[in-house]
């Protein structure tokens, strides 16, 4: 397969879905996520802090990824099976690393008592259903002999050119079996159908741009690991390419419209960011300590 193409750094925006779901859900969550330094009230190192909290479900969903990744990284190096043992030890090891290093939600809001073990023996659940599915004995059986040819959640973000707007849409996992490109996400959370479609659209616009691979040679799919292994085939042609890119770009216009400076990624005062009326956002919301909108 070809390298993966790079691009000189700019401050332009890039699009991703996650910040347009974040843009979307509450405008002020969304300043304080990307333009915390222009942030006139509080410290910064404080939205650092609290953008940085983490919760049971994230990092559960986060331990389950970089293990997958770990173990398709060894598959690289050895295609020799999987040792359970070794694997769950592992597992462990990374959910008790993560969670000792990382402030809870729930603890810190709620002063709930975080247990790792609760923690783990989920993260567990979650693997076991990943090793147990057809796909992954699939995988062992027909990708790994061309393993070589694998991407890895790549470094860096995923940036790509949509519309030549610049964009991120990082992969989880790419693989080639025959002449197919196959896309795999792993989710450990709720399907949302809308949603996972255009993150794995983008992931085909991603690997159509850098491995110029037509539509139909891209197999896109979500692995929802949670609570039964079940996958979702995403339908992808020139028709969906063309409607994603359009959705990319007047998604990065809408995104545009609240700086002040495009090139150079500056906001308009954070008075501009509205605050969203939802109690749900609210309730979840890492910065409910610093928003006075927040009632929670
Ligand atoms: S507390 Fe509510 S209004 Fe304030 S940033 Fe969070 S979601 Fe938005």
């Amino acid at each position: 397969m070809n390298e993966i193409k790079k691009f000189p750094y700019t401050y332009i925006l890039g699009w991703s879905v996650s910040r347009y779901d974040r843009f979307s859900s509450c405008k002020r969550q969304y300043f304080y996520d990307y333009y915390a330094k222009y942030d006139k009230e509080n410290p910064l190192e404080k939205i650092v802090f609290l953008k940085g909290l983490t919760s049971k479900a994230l990092e559960t969903g986060n331990i389950v990824h970089d293990v997958i990744r770990d173990t398709l990284q060894r598959f690289q190096k050895s295609s020799k099976p999987i040792n359970k043992d070794k694997f769950f030890k592992y597992a462990f090891n990374t959910t008790e690393k993560y969670c000792g290093a990382k402030t809870f939600f729930e603890h810190y809001y709620n002063g709930d008592l975080i247990s790792v073990q609760d923690i783990y023996l989920k993260v567990k659940n979650i693997l076991e259903k990943f090793l147990n599915s057809p796909r992954f004995s699939w995988i062992e059986k027909n990708a790994v002999p061309q393993s070589s040819g694998w991407v890895i959640e790549p470094p860096g973000f995923g940036e790509t050119r949509i519309n030549n707007y610049k964009a991120f849409c990082k992969v989880d996992f790419l693989f080639p079996v025959g002449d197919k490109i196959y896309i795999m996400d792993w989710k450990t959370g709720k399907a949302d159908d809308i949603k996972h479609s255009k993150q794995l659209t983008g992931y085909s616009l991603w690997a159509n741009y850098h491995f110029e691979k037509k539509a139909s040679d891209i197999v896109p799919m979500v692995a929802y690991l949670y609570p039964e292994y079940k996958e979702r085939n995403i339908k992808i042609n020139d028709a969906s390419i063309f409607e994603f890119a359009n959705t990319v770009e007047s998604e990065t216009k809408d995104m545009y419209e609240y700086l002040i400076d495009i090139e150079k990624n500056i906001p308009k005062d954070k008075k501009e960011f509205p605050v969203a009326c939802n109690a749900f956002f609210c309730k979840y919301c890492n910065y409910k300590e610093i928003c006075r909108a927040s009632k929670f």
